[in-house]
């Protein structure tokens, strides 16, 4: 009872401020609290934010966003729609802010190459419109995240040669959690607090609207797709460390025996394929079968260069691997270092900068299964105690405030600079409107 009415009260106040909106707002949401499956617009890509029985979805215009956060009196944490790859895009009895819907600027600045992308673009789209341009930027695996990808660090195959993405961007534009807006450059605040702030640690202090970054020529590249055992990828990931900033390795094993394998280098060799961008790049899984719909949570570790200490924990992690507990619980990594050392810890909330190693860990569970939830949560921890002993860092790509794990996660992401980033939260988000630091 206690909550309807506050959710009268809020669709009251929204109406009150933006007119007959609210409507459109709603006509996604069926009466369960989930996305209509006909609305031909799957706003979260991840099913578990898709399924939550979130409180509804608000989409205010660009230039609504400052009095809507200004005047959110709605219950908090306020949650965020950018891409909606992350389960916690939707949670339950929480509202999202959708920036899907209003904020979708990409403009090309063809006098300093760089471009404007708004809060509701896909990685994918960004590359697609650069493409007559003849430019691309240092995008990931995959096109399908939002603007979540740059703003938590963002590390791709182009990284070993230009640094992550955040290291790429050159203006941020938003509103603080405390509804004060801000317009942030690189060239006028990269010493302050702030800017390091919003680069890699944004979804806990403010909604970032929109942002330029730099862009880097479209250039072919050459990939090769194998299937190896699990135990030549220490040997395998000894090379890789060894090989030039214009080369990566990355890797997935989901069955016990079978690890793939995507090798991406910007020069031919025997084997592999030619493409012409980014935008080609094959799956990581390869051709391994889909997994059925499940619901996922994913920890990304940090690893400085220690391929050999890899060979140490096989045993183990082959071990743990022969008895996932569901088919879609996966190790997989992805290699960094290079460009992405060259950038000074002090610059960015990325502060793991000897990293030259990002796996991930995937915990799946059919929707609905909780003993299957909570075997599969057990399963990535006891994976990340095997791996925690030469990954220190956490890269905070999606962050988990439901799970026990969530303070330790924040510990290991941020280091000495989490002390200074909980001051900054502190002055900037006081109301807690975004998530907890
Ligand atoms: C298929 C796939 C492939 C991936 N490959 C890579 C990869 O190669 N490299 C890599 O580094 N990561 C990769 N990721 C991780 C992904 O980049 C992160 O999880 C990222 O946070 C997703 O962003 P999003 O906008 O899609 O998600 P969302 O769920 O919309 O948001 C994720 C987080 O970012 C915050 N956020 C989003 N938009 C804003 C905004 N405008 N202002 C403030 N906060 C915001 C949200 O509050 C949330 O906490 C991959 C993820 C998937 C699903």
């Amino acid at each position: 009872m206690a909550a309807d009415q506050n959710a009268k009260a809020l669709i009251a106040g929204f109406r009150l401020l933006f007119g007959q909106k609210v409507a459109l707002l709603f006509q996604w949401i069926d009466d369960i609290g989930r996305i209509a499956m006909d609305s031909g617009r799957p706003v979260f890509f991840n099913a578990q934010a898709a399924d939550a029985r979130c409180s509804g979805l608000l989409s205010p215009r660009p230039e609504e966003l400052v009095p809507f956060v200004q005047n959110w009196s709605g219950p908090r944490p306020l949650r965020l729609c950018g891409g909606g790859t992350t389960s916690r895009a939707a949670v339950a009895h929480n509202w999202t802010l959708d920036l899907q819907t209003h904020f979708k600027r990409l403009d090309w600045q063809p006098a300093d190459q760089s471009v404007w992308i708004g809060a509701g673009c896909r990685m994918g789209e960004v590359l697609d419109a650069l493409l007559p341009c003849g430019r691309t930027v240092a995008a990931g695996l995959s096109g399908l995240p939002g603007l979540g990808y740059v703003l938590t660090g963002g590390m791709g195959p182009l990284s070993r040669q230009v640094g992550l993405a955040v290291d790429q961007v050159l203006e941020i534009h938003g509103v603080w959690g405390n509804g004060s807006p801000f317009a942030l450059s690189r060239t006028a605040d990269s010493d302050s607090f702030e800017w390091r702030g919003l680069c890699g640690a944004a979804p806990f202090l403010g909604v970032v609207s929109e942002l330029r970054m730099t862009t880097q020529p479209l250039l072919p590249m050459w990939v090769e797709q194998q299937v190896v055992s699990p135990d030549q990828l220490p040997e395998l990931m000894l090379q890789a460390e060894a090989a030039d900033s214009g080369a990566s390795l990355q890797w997935h094993w989901e069955s016990s025996d079978a690890v793939q394998l995507l090798r991406i280098a910007d020069f031919p060799w025997t084997g592999a394929q030619k493409i012409t961008g980014l935008h080609q790049l094959p799956p990581l899984r390869g051709s391994a079968p889909m997994p059925s719909r499940s619901h996922t949570e994913v920890v990304g570790l940090l690893a400085p260069a220690v391929a050999d200490s890899w060979g140490r924990l096989m045993p183990e992690l082959c071990r743990v691997l022969h008895h996932r507990p569901h088919p879609g619980c996966s190790l997989a990594c992805q290699q960094l270092g290079a460009a992405t050392q060259q950038v000074a810890v002090e610059a960015t909330s990325f502060v793991h900068r000897n990293a030259e190693w990002k796996p991930w860990i995937t915990a799946a569970w059919t929707p609905g299964d909780a003993p299957g939830q909570r075997l599969s949560l057990a399963w990535l921890e006891e994976v990340w105690q095997i791996l925690e002993p030469i990954c220190p860092g956490v890269h905070l790509a999606q962050f988990h405030d439901h799970l026990p794990f969530h303070d330790r996660e924040l510990e290991a992401a941020f280091g000495s600079w989490l002390p200074e980033l909980r001051k900054l939260k502190q002055r900037l988000d006081p109301s807690g409107t975004l998530p907890t630091l």
